[in-house]
């Protein structure tokens, strides 16, 4: 673990006068919940991105849900990580706490208690009825044809592939985003816009990016190639002491 990067990350998020942090998969490796393109991606040999799609949601409803259901399954055995939990030291270290912004859907952030947190893409746990919109919060698996009390079929309330974010969460994000001289991204691939962009957003008009992932990939970031759950507590314990 490089000391000294370790050192300046805490140092630019506490001069920081609006950090942001945005989180992916990577954030939740660690708990046991499977990134999509790292080892345990495929389910019966499907991608995600052949399942998460409006398509195959008409195509295959019970089939789009099972893997939901698998999915929530995983998750409802899981809790969050020192990388959640150091985030929120962060975010109460600093004056303000931060925005943190997930592509995540696994409540993760919430569990660890999170402040300013915009789940971009959803939550796992929430589903939305395809005719009347009403939206249902439960913590477990439903089955894999749930129905709505007005009768027509429930979907996951996800932002899938080919679909627009949410209209007050592309608010929020873009004014975060427009504030922001310090983007920290956590655990993304960088494939999936628009988050994907989002770094080049903040650096192109003068500000500055921390990268945290085993495998970087913005090439103008302070990388710190960790896991995040190693190296983020021990920003954040640098961070306390500045
Ligand atoms: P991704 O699977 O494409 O990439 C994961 C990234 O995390 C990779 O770059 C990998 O190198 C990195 N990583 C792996 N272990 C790490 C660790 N311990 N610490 C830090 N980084 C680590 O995921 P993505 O970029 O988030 O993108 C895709 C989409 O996948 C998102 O839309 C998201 O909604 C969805 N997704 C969510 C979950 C979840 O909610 N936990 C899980 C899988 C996929």
């Amino acid at each position: 673990m490089e000391a000294q990067a370790v050192k300046k990350a805490a140092q630019m998020i506490r001069d920081s006068s609006h950090p942001v942090v945005l989180t992916g998969a990577g954030v939740s490796a660690e708990s046991g919940i499977p990134t999509f393109r790292g080892e345990g991606g495929l389910w019966k040999n499907f991608r995600a991105e052949e399942l998460a799609t409006p398509r195959a949601f008409r195509n295959n409803p019970e089939l789009v849900w099972e893997w939901y259901n698998w999915r929530r399954g995983i998750i409802l055995s899981k809790k969050p990580n020192p990388a959640h939990h150091a985030i929120v030291s962060l975010q109460k270290q600093q004056q303000e706490p931060f925005a943190v912004i997930t592509q995540n859907v696994d409540s993760l952030h919430t569990d660890a208690a999170t402040e300013r947190l915009v789940e971009m893409h959803g939550n796992i746990f929430r589903s939305r009825c395809t005719r009347c919109g009403k939206k249902v919060f439960e913590k477990k698996t439903t089955t894999n044809h749930p129905l709505c009390g007005c009768g027509e079929l429930m979907r996951p309330d996800i932002v899938w592939f080919g679909e627009s974010l949410e209209a007050g969460n592309v608010q929020s994000i873009y004014k975060e985003l427009d504030l922001c001289d310090l983007l920290i991204v956590v655990g993304t691939s960088g494939l999936v816009y628009p988050a994907a962009g989002f770094a080049e957003t903040v650096y192109s008009k003068g500000g500055q990016i921390i990268e945290v992932n085993p495998q970087p990939v913005i090439p103008y970031a302070l990388a710190l190639a960790e896991k995040a759950g190693e190296v983020l507590p021990l920003i954040a314990e640098s961070h306390k002491t500045m």
